[in-house]
């Protein structure tokens, strides 16, 4: 490539439209670009947010945290842009492939990690547009952090709007999509907002398991499934595990449910496909019985590790209270009597209580030590969720 000379207007201009095509060469579905200015507007909402208690138990989102974020320059001062860049991932419509008791694991999820492939795909079009630029640019490039308001970035940039389900809404791929920003001291021309917004529609409101978007474009995490699988590390509050159906590691109905994602374009995206099934509806028995081996074989390289073996392990004991028959029931005894973990021991009781199987929780009344389970047994004696 010949390296440019730049003038403003038109230049900058031309480089946005190199960038956008640069960003495409290197595998990013789409993008689009924002000045570094800050976001002042935002740091209101997200204080109400957090005394609200919509961030309860995310210890590190901090009032001061959220302010900092509102100014891409605290993080980066030389910043003169932002490329907001998207993966899209959406494959198709997925079903269970027999009548095995599985899980449901969040379709973002399924492949390997997206932080490691939004990474590899911007450090090339950083390389890239250094080559353009013809000098080393300062340049940093996130990926899901919250250090930067990520989804009013991508907003502003134009790459879609903000949905009522707190996603970021993208024309083509809906909220299937992965965002990623390069932060540099290039000057590139802006691109302008889009006007589009949800208007009347709720669908993702009134479709939420457990009530969770308490207002449009606000979750209450403590109650949202994807938070209780993933970041929660104790016992699920017991009124929401009914509502947690068989989601064992995040949760897409907020997502399947929006009209735009339904009309999302199919992607052949290789690194988002799983490996097995295991990756996509994983055994609930399977689940129970796993070993730290075949945890990390499975799910290594992926996002799932972050909610451990024992997170997996509990959550697939909710969800076979929620789907389980009596075949069930087996598996869930020799879990509350065997498993190294207390807090899936005490899942298990839990759901045994669900599928009315006392006599198999009466069982380990004597031989259980832990009190952590033993209360879980004694609310799954005398008050088991039905
Ligand atoms: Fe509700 Fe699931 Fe969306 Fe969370 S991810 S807000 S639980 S639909
Ligand atoms: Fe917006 Fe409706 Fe999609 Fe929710 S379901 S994000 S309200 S368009």
């Amino acid at each position: 490539m010949e390296p440019i000379t730049l003038s403003p207007p038109d230049a900058r201009k031309q480089l946005a439209a190199q960038v956008k095509m640069l960003a495409a060469r290197n595998g990013l579905s789409v993008s689009a670009i924002t000045s570094a200015e800050p976001f002042p507007e935002l740091a209101g909402f997200m204080e109400r947010h957090i005394e609200a208690g919509h961030v309860e138990g995310m210890d590190w989102f901090t009032v001061d945290r959220a302010r900092f974020s509102t100014d891409v320059r605290n993080l980066h001062p030389h910043a003169k842009s932002v490329i907001s860049v998207g993966l899209a991932y959406w494959s198709g419509p997925a079903e269970k492939p027999d009548d095995v008791p599985r899980g449901r694991i969040s379709r973002y999820a399924w492949g390997r990690d997206y932080h490691r492939t939004l990474k590899r795909r911007l450090k090339g079009l950083q390389a890239d547009l250094e080559e353009l630029a013809g000098r080393s640019l300062d340049t940093r490039i996130l990926v899901d952090t919250a250090r930067i308001v990520e989804r009013a970035v991508a907003a502003r940039a134009g790459l879609g709007w903000y949905g009522k389900n707190a996603n970021l809404i993208v024309p083509g791929h809906g909220s299937w999509v992965m965002l990623g920003e390069l932060v540099t001291d290039l000057d590139i021309a802006p691109d302008i907002p889009s006007e589009k917004n949800c208007g009347k529609c709720t669908i993702c409101i009134d479709n939420c398991p457990t009530h969770a978007i308490v207002e449009p474009y606000t979750i209450h995490a403590p109650h949202c499934i994807s938070y209780l699988t993933i970041e929660e590390r104790g016992p699920i509050p017991h009124e929401l595990r009914p509502l947690m159906q068989d989601w064992v590691y995040g949760c897409d109905v907020c997502q399947e449910v929006c009209p735009y994602t339904g009309a999302a374009k199919v992607v052949d995206e290789t690194d988002m496909q799983p490996a097995s099934i295991s990756n996509q509806f994983p055994c609930l028995h399977w689940l129970l019985r796993m070993t730290d081996e075949e945890f990390g074989q499975t799910y290594f390289g992926t996002p799932v590790p972050r909610t451990k073996r024992r997170g997996l392990a509990r959550n697939a004991a909710i969800a076979l209270g929620n789907i389980g028959t009596e075949a069930d029931i087996p598996v869930l005894a020799l879990t509350l009597r065997e498993h190294d973990e207390p807090i899936v021991r005490g899942h298990a009781a839990w759901a045994l209580g669900r599928l009315g199987a006392a006599a198999e929780i009466r069982a380990c009344t004597q031989t259980e030590s832990d009190e952590y389970v033993r209360q879980e047994i004694d609310l799954a004696l005398t008050n088991p969720a039905r």
